[in-house]
């Protein structure tokens, strides 16, 4: 018999950064499509996923406020650029044949659905993919945070956190040649050793809860799928 997936439902956090590929700013439309495909994939297996997508590669409102913009206009503007991210995964998504509903935490009746929860779950059940855009509605909050609170809300199993490295290091590996890497911490580590996983808002929301966090690196190709299967890459974050 064919290998059963380790998860029934997954959120995928992606950064905005994700996206940009090598253009380092914006959409790179062929990243995208091959995201699109690796989702895809997955969906084939019969999992469910809800997305979540940061803005980074458009705006960051944290930037702007270090140069005088007020934070949260700042914010706002960030959480725009998350639902511009959205609407370009949703289409990449539907140019490879996958169904998805875009849901704002900010109403913007002409370009997506109200976030309502119980219809998220719902789409999620008819094998839909789910985009959160707008991250978590608020202000001083980051899509990482949103990832969790969606995560939660949802019942996901477990939250898949796409990045450019392998999993959680002792030091940047790409800086320091003594950098080891963890196959599995716990939040407690994450938050005493000040790892650069999640903010420590996101981070603690997943302690609270006991929601795992897989870290994985999203540019080798397939990997969504393997982690779904339950192959060991990346590293966990658990209690
Ligand atoms: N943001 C916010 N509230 C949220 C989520 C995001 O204010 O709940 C804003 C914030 O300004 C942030 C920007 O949106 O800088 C983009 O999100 P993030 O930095 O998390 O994106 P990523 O780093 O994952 O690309």
């Amino acid at each position: 018999a064919e290998a059963k997936p380790k998860y029934e439902r997954i959120l995928l956090k992606l950064s905005g950064e994700a996206l940009a590929g090598n253009l380092g700013y914006g959409i790179d439309p062929e990243v995208i499509g091959d995201i699109a495909g690796e989702i895809r994939d997955v969906i084939d297996l019969g999992v469910q996923v809800a997305l979540v997508i940061g803005g980074g590669n458009i705006f960051r409102g944290v930037a702007a406020a270090s140069r005088g913009m007020d934070r949260a206009s700042a914010d706002y503007m960030g959480m725009l650029a998350t639902v511009m991210n959205s609407l370009a995964m949703q289409d990449a998504l539907e140019k490879v044949g996958v169904v998805t509903r875009v849901q704002s935490a900010i109403e913007m009746q002409a370009v997506a659905e109200p976030y309502i929860r119980r219809r998220a779950v719902r789409h999620l059940e008819k094998g839909r993919v789910v985009i959160f855009g707008a991250g978590t509605g608020n202000p001083y909050f980051t899509t990482d945070t949103a990832a969790s609170l969606r995560a939660m809300e949802i019942n996901a199993e477990v939250i898949l956190k796409a990045t450019k490295v392998d999993g959680i290091y002792s030091a940047d590996p790409n800086k320091d040649k003594d950098a080891v890497k963890y196959q599995s911490l716990s939040y407690l580590d994450v938050l005493k050793k000040g790892l650069q996983v999640m903010d420590a808002t996101a981070t603690s929301l997943c302690m609270d809860n006991d929601l795992p966090i897989v870290v994985f690196d999203l540019t080798r190709r397939g990997n969504i799928k393997r982690v779904v299967m339950g192959e060991p890459i990346g590293t966990i974050v658990k209690g």
